[in-house]
């Protein structure tokens, strides 16, 4: 591993996967349930896994082929004063983007095993 490697997975290690695995209120966790609830197959047989918190771009977690497909947004929903009964979505699903990188490795680690 490279000097650039090395201070990037000192960073980004910050919890370990196997802590991980059966911590449902984990944001790591939850994140990689959002991920892989909204994920379409790739031809390689990975998942392809959306990119972004709001978009219609995917990307494959191990060919990185992208796809462009339907619309989703991970993230909380948009106010409309229109539509006053739409109520704030629980955190369990609601992405957080800091843990994304951590997600994306927790689920190419699940796709291996
Ligand atoms: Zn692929």
């Amino acid at each position: 591993m490279d000097v650039f490697g090395r201070i990037k997975a000192l960073f980004s290690s910050r919890v370990e996967d196997d802590d991980v695995k059966n911590e449902s209120d984990n944001p790591i966790r939850i994140n990689a349930n959002i991920l892989k609830r909204s994920a379409i197959f790739c031809q390689c047989g990975s998942l392809q896994i959306p990119i972004e918190k709001e978009g219609n771009i995917y990307e494959c977690i191990k060919c990185h082929k992208r796809s462009t497909r339907n619309n989703y947004n991970l993230g909380q929903r948009h106010y409309d004063p229109n539509h006053l009964k739409i109520l704030p979505r629980d955190s369990s699903l609601v992405i957080n983007m800091d843990y994304y990188d951590d997600a994306v490795r927790l689920l190419k680690k699940e796709s291996n095993s």
